[in-house]
């Protein structure tokens, strides 16, 4: 991801560059697919301004229930790269303009800190591991017994019960 700047002072380049999307991305993902990065450069004061967009994708596993899920998106960037080195500001020598970490930092910032298959995904049951954007298990969980609403879940297990029991009725 690097521009070089000619020897000849210009005042705007542009750039087109599409490369392997893996590493530019954190470990937890993967990805076969290509990343694509357009955009330009326009000279400013001390350095360089830089925008333009990425457009990348990849493959995960969902955080709550597994699945394995895709992500793709595009996203842009507008960035100011100084010759005068901070920790804040992006770097560039009188060569070059590399812009791989412009774009490592845009995917980290863009990407969910949880990936999901879908935003109302409900995750595995704990007690059975059961997906259950599937199927309601019905098991009973620790974590729910402050819930107020536990109650009505309690009195739908005697519900079921007592239809079970008539059910047997009916067949003796
Ligand atoms: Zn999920
Ligand atoms: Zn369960």
């Amino acid at each position: 991801m690097i521009i070089r700047i000619p020897a000849k002072p210009v005042e705007k380049m542009s750039f087109d560059f599409e490369a392997e999307a893996k590493q530019f991305l954190p470990e937890r993902v993967k990805s076969d697919n290509l990343i694509k990065i357009a955009g330009e450069l326009n000279k400013i004061d001390g350095g360089w301004k830089a925008t333009g967009s990425i457009k990348y994708g990849f493959e995960y596993n969902c955080d709550s229930c597994t699945k394995p899920s895709k992500y793709s998106k595009t996203i842009n960037f507008d960035e100011v790269y100084l010759v005068n080195n901070n920790e804040d500001q992006y770097h560039f020598d009188s060569n070059e303009i590399d812009l791989t970490q412009l774009v490592i930092d845009a995917i980290v910032l863009d990407m969910p800190t949880r990936l999901l298959c879908n935003i109302d995904c409900q995750g595995l049951c704990p007690v059975c591991k059961k997906d259950k954007n599937k199927n309601r298990c019905g098991c009973s969980v620790d974590e729910e017994k402050n819930n107020p609403f536990n109650i009505l879940k309690d009195m739908e297990v005697k519900n079921n019960g007592t239809t079970e029991k008539k059910n047997i009725k009916t067949k003796v």
